[in-house]
């Protein structure tokens, strides 16, 4: 506020200063200096003196011949006139500036005019002082004239320069000296300039003649117009110049931008990527976590749990017996699948994982294995009895039923518990043998079972044996044999039982007892029966071909639960019935008793469909699995097989008889035939015959025998009751004795 004050307190000043210089001007012109003449150089150089400028290069000012006309005025006319014509010439040059339409503040007009006639005066005053400083103004005298006029110069430039600095200063809060430099010392040019001009052409009209001004006018213009064009060049290709700066700079600046821009892109770039990378790592994560880990319960799986046990395997067996492996089984989760669906079934496996997430401590490690399978590292256990306690509390708390929508589902389990040993070089070694402890538990139906080397070489021989059955068909180390089934009432021949015999190729004769188990577990038991089924139908068929005799002769094939189980035996038995060509009614296919009752509505479904096909039933090893009298009614079958234990415990004096006679009595009652097996004396086959047995099986009539052996026998139209005596039947004695003595596993 303050400097806008002092800035217009400032402006006036000048402006009355430069009116009164002025009116002094005007007061004091000598009325001879207005002549045409003097009128000329007024108008000249109001109208085309003050036009008739040459911008420099480099530079903002232009250089103006105004000022010679002023200077020229001085040396002419005298200072007042040169006042005035200063005066006129910077009103004409605004006013034609602000038609041009150059911005001018309210002030600047005013001030430009009053300060350029009071600067004038200044310079007048000057000029007037020079001779008393001893400067001459005899100006014939060039010296004289050349420094005269450089004072003038100089001090018309500092005046003006000074009140125009002061102005810009005031106005703009600029800094004096600077804007002095600046702004307003390239206007010395102009002054100076003006001034040696003037001198020039004062020279020439006061001592030169009218030829010599010509000339040296025509000089000055063709020089003037060759500087100009000169000077027009110089600012073409410094405005040139500048453009290709501007330009470069343009480029410089366009390219910055696009740096920038880049740069941001870039940025945008490594953000993506930060975000792809940290999406990356989670897939990994997610990834490393699904590999390693159940996802229907969350828990660790297999992969883990090797991966762990790998460790404290690594840690050194230092720690034996101090970490100990559960192995976990529920049975009968087939079951729950099968008859409740898979929801139901995985829920129960999440609430046993809950169960056991409860149950242990947080530095054991709980896998899901697979299947209804789980597994527990129990870590840092002192003894073999603190484990049991552990597995004993999972049994119970695992064995509670399991509510899932209000329905109760029970399963049973098995845990096989395996501590660290020596022996174990790899986390399968522990996991077998705890597997091994868990079978051995299924198998003896007890909850848990320790781990012993006597399990281990049991198992391994099973396995040995599962690996040498898969290749027995092949290597056609199976064979079958035939045992007679003899009527009790005429001892007549009705039929037989066909047994499967293994001769391995280096371990001899394999008993039944111990590979039709290993088969049935394995699932082999199913393509061995298939091949039975065509073998001993096909056997039979032919017998019954050449021998027409025997055409009402049965064949009594064993079927394994497993296969019972399996939807594809009634296609299997109708494949082996044509192959064959044996009439339906000659086939029998024996069933265990506990097989037939496990799921006994099943059996009686598939047992059904046999019956379609026309094939008789026989229930086999009768009175060892505690049918269900209701079942047993409804079972489609034809023949029971009184279980040879029975026949065995009855004595030489009927003692023993009761059961034989109820199981006999039972199936008279459901109007069943009934045959009794291992019957291997001649009381025993009375007491039999005497209790109402229909048929019999056993030694007393003949052994198992090879079917060229029965062939023979066949041939022979053997009786077979009761009269075979072992010194008749030499060779098929000595091959069932060379049977029996053969090593076995
Ligand atoms: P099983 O079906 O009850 O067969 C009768 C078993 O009693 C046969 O034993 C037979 O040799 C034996 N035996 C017959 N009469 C007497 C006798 O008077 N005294 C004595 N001590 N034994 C007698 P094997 O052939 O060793 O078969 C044992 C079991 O193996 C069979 O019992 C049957 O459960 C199974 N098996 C045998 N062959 C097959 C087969 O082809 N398929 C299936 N699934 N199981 C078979
Ligand atoms: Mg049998
Ligand atoms: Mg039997």
């Amino acid at each position: 506020m303050q400097n806008k004050t002092t800035f217009r307190i400032y402006v006036y000043g000048i402006c009355v200063l430069g009116g009164i210089a002025v009116i002094y001007a005007i007061a004091n012109l000598d009325s001879n200096a207005l002549s045409w003449w003097t009128t000329f150089l007024i108008v000249s150089a109001l109208l085309i003196t003050s036009r008739l400028s040459l911008s420099l290069p480099h530079s903002k000012s232009n250089l103006s011949f105004a000022d010679t006309m002023i200077f020229l005025s001085f040396l002419l006319f005298g200072g007042e006139l040169a006042i005035l014509l200063a005066t006129f010439e910077a009103l004409v040059s605004c006013l034609y500036l602000k038609y041009k339409k150059v911005f001018f503040s309210t002030l600047a007009i005013p001030f430009n005019i009053f300060s350029t006639a009071l600067s004038t005066f200044i310079t007048f005053m000057v000029w007037k002082a020079l001779p008393s400083f001893g400067v001459s103004q005899d100006f014939s005298h060039t010296p004289a004239l050349i420094s005269t006029l450089a004072i003038l110069a100089l001090v018309q430039f500092l005046v003006l320069s000074s009140f125009a600095a002061v102005f810009y200063t005031l106005n703009n809060q600029a800094n004096f000296v600077s804007v002095w430099k600046d702004v307003c010392f390239s206007s010395s040019m102009t002054h100076i300039a003006g001034a040696g001009l003037a001198g020039v052409a004062f020279k020439l009209l006061r001592y030169g003649d009218l030829l010599t001004t010509l000339v040296s006018v025509l000089i000055f213009g063709v020089a003037y117009f060759t500087y100009r064009q000169m000077i027009k060049n110089i600012n073409e290709s410094i405005n040139q110049a500048e453009e290709a700066e501007r330009e470069k700079a343009n480029i410089a600046h366009q390219k910055a931008v696009e740096a920038e821009q880049h740069a941001q892109q870039l940025e945008v770039l490594l953000e993506k990527e930060e975000q792809i990378t940290h999406d990356l790592r989670q897939s990994k994560r997610d990834l490393e976590y699904a590999a390693f880990h159940d996802n229907l319960t969350e828990l660790p799986n297999r992969a883990y749990l090797v991966e762990r046990l790998n460790l404290l395997m690594e840690l050194g067996i230092e720690v034996s017996h101090r970490y100990f492996v559960l192995f976990i089984d529920l049975s009968r989760f087939k079951n729950i699948n099968d008859s409740l669906g898979h929801t139901v079934g995985d829920e129960v496996l999440k609430i046993v994982a809950l169960r056991l997430r409860r149950l242990m401590r947080d530095e054991d490690t709980i896998a899901r294995l697979g299947g209804d399978e789980f597994a527990v590292i129990l870590n840092d256990l002192d003894s073999m009895e603190a484990a049991k306690k552990s597995a004993q509390k999972i049994y119970e708390k695992l064995s509670q039923p399991y509510v899932i929508g209000g329905t109760k589902v029970f399963s049973d389990l098995h845990i096989g518990i395996a501590p660290f040993d020596v022996e174990h070089v790899k986390p399968e070694d522990i996991l077998r043998d705890a597997d091994i402890a868990m079978h051995h538990a299924k198998q003896k139906n007890v909850g848990l079972e320790v781990f012993d080397k006597d399990i281990r070489s049991y198992y391994l021989e099973r396995i040995r044996m599962e690996t040498e059955l898969r290749y027995a068909l092949e290597r056609e180390e199976l064979t079958m044999n035939y045992q007679p089934l003899i009527s009790l009432t005429d001892g007549e021949l009705i039929g037989f039982e066909a047994l499967l015999r293994w001769h391995h190729h280096e371990m001899g004769f394999i008993s039944p007892a111990k590979f039709i188990p290993v088969s049935e577990d394995s699932g082999l038991i199913i393509p061995i029966t298939v091949w039975i089924l065509k073998e001993t139908c096909s056997q039979l068929a032919k017998w019954q071909k050449i021998m027409p005799e025997y055409k009402d002769l049965i064949i009594s094939v064993n079927i394994s639960g497993k296969h019972l189980a399996d939807m594809r035996l009634v296609q299997d038995v109708k494949n082996a019935l044509k192959h064959s060509g044996l009439p339906p009614t000659c086939l029998k296919l024996e069933i265990t008793e506990s097989t037939a009752m496990d799921n006994a509505e099943h059996t009686i479904e598939v047992l059904n469909k046999l019956k379609e096909l026309g094939v008789q039933i026989s229930i086999d090893d009768f009175g060892t699995g505690y049918s269900s009298l209701s079942y047993l009614h409804e079972l489609p079958f034809d023949t029971l097989k009184i279980d040879r234990s029975f026949v065995m415990k009855s004595g030489e004096n009927g003692e023993n008889s009761q059961l034989l006679q109820t199981i006999i009595s039972l199936t008279k009652n459901l109007q069943k035939k009934v045959i009794a097996e291992g019957i291997e004396t001649e009381v025993q086959l009375s007491l039999l015959a005497d209790l109402g047995c229909d048929y019999g099986q056993g030694y007393l009539f003949s052994r198992p025998l090879a079917p060229d052996l029965m062939e023979d026998l066949l041939y022979q139209q053997t009786t077979w009751l009761p009269t075979i005596k072992e010194e008749e039947l030499p060779a098929q004695v000595e091959r069932i004795s060379n049977e029996e003595s053969l090593p076995v596993f």
